[in-house]
């Protein structure tokens, strides 16, 4: 039998759990609050660890959309459960009737400017791994200029119990690399930096990613935190860092600090939690019905997840859990028979 499923959430998980659902037969309705379907992705350049374009990546996601309908500027206002079906109500005025709900919200980026010491939005050459992503996307942004001294600071916002988060948020490593590496391309005279507490270079390929940075681009990896960040009289960056493979303070002149914000829960995970009965962890991600054999199932009958709204997760990830979302959903409408 045909059901409907709502998706509340239009990056690469909801795409593509729209489309698994739509083909096993049942009506997927996708909502995003933004204007725009893509999430996250439709903010990156290149993907680590091969450079793969996002265009191109977003454009294949969503070529084939046929049969889902979808809606976006559209957010969750309530959802009640009436017997089997959720009834929810959505911020532009319409209401969804569904037998099965999946959370594809996803993650928001470490608000950089909490780390005060980093001087996020105090001295102006200070900008994150997002604003990055966005000037290589659009060649303009005018904290960079022509810089010739560039540093990247890892773990900001992860790993950090002063920030609120002990974990690790999985992508900033290779994204850092990604990012320093095509610096090197834009500024090949540029002595480029990363301060790093340790590499999680885990994925396949990432280790070849890590070792042409070394090789070709000459990238320089200092092992130790910054400590503190200040602005010297002609407006360059003076930055303080313990490099713990020498056991030596060190003071850097820079051009460019990039930030390497961590991926955070969204603040609304609470209220949606509430709304449903499902489970947010200790670290504000939802957490499934367990971590093994039931990792897109919620702890409430009929209500599913995928993608970063449970952690962060690489677009790979992402993309395979989004898959077995949708065919856990079928599952479920099968049993229920
Ligand atoms: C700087 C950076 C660079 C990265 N680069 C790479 C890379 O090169 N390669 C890689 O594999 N991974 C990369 N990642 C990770 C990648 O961004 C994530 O894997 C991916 O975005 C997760 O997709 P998602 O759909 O789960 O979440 P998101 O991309 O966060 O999408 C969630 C969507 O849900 C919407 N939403 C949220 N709440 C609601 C609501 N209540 N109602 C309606 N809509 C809602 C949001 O607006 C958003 O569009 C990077 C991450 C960062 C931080
Ligand atoms: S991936 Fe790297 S930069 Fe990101 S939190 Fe983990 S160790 Fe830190």
């Amino acid at each position: 039998m045909k059901r409907n499923v709502l998706i509340i959430g239009g990056g690469p998980a909801g795409i593509e759990a729209s489309r698994k659902i739509r083909d096993f037969g049942h009506t997927p309705i996708l909502i995003e609050k933004e204007s725009h379907l893509g999430g996250h992705l439709a903010k990156w350049h290149k993907l680590f660890p091969d450079g793969e374009s996002t265009e191109e990546l977003l454009n294949s996601l969503t070529s084939d959309m046929d049969g889902i309908k979808w809606f976006t500027d559209t957010d969750i206002v309530s959802i009640n459960k009436l017997k089997h079906l959720y009834v929810a109500i959505c911020s532009n005025g319409i209401s969804i009737q569904a037998d099965a709900l999946l959370f594809t919200t996803g993650f928001s980026l470490f608000p950089a400017e909490k780390k005060e010491e980093y001087g996020y939005g105090i001295y102006n050459h200070v900008i994150t791994n997002a604003d990055l992503e966005d000037f290589f996307n659009t060649g303009e942004d005018p904290r960079i200029k022509d810089p010739k001294v560039i540093g990247f600071v890892h773990c900001v916002g992860s790993r950090d119990e002063k920030a609120g988060n002990r974990q690790c948020s999985k992508v900033c490593c290779a994204t850092a690399i990604k990012q320093a590496c095509e610096m090197k391309e834009l500024y090949p005279d540029a002595t480029v930096y990363c301060f790093y507490m340790d590499l999680r270079m885990f994925g396949r390929k990432y280790e070849d990613l890590y070792l042409n940075a070394q090789r070709k681009y000459g990238i320089l990896f200092v092992r130790g935190r910054v400590s503190e960040v200040s602005e010297n009289i002609e407006g360059r960056l003076v930055v303080k860092a313990e490099d713990t493979l020498i056991g030596k303070p060190i003071r850097v002149t820079m051009d460019l600090l990039v930030l390497m914000a961590g991926m955070s829960p969204n603040d609304e995970n609470r209220e949606i939690a509430s709304m449903t009965g499902v489970h947010l962890g200790e670290d504000g991600f939802f957490m499934p019905r367990d971590m093994l054999f039931r990792t897109t199932e919620s702890h409430s009958k009929g209500i599913f997840f995928a993608g970063a709204a449970t952690g962060p997760k690489t677009i790979p990830e992402t993309l395979n859990e989004a898959r077995a979302a949708a065919m856990a959903i079928d599952h479920y409408f099968k049993q229920e028979v």
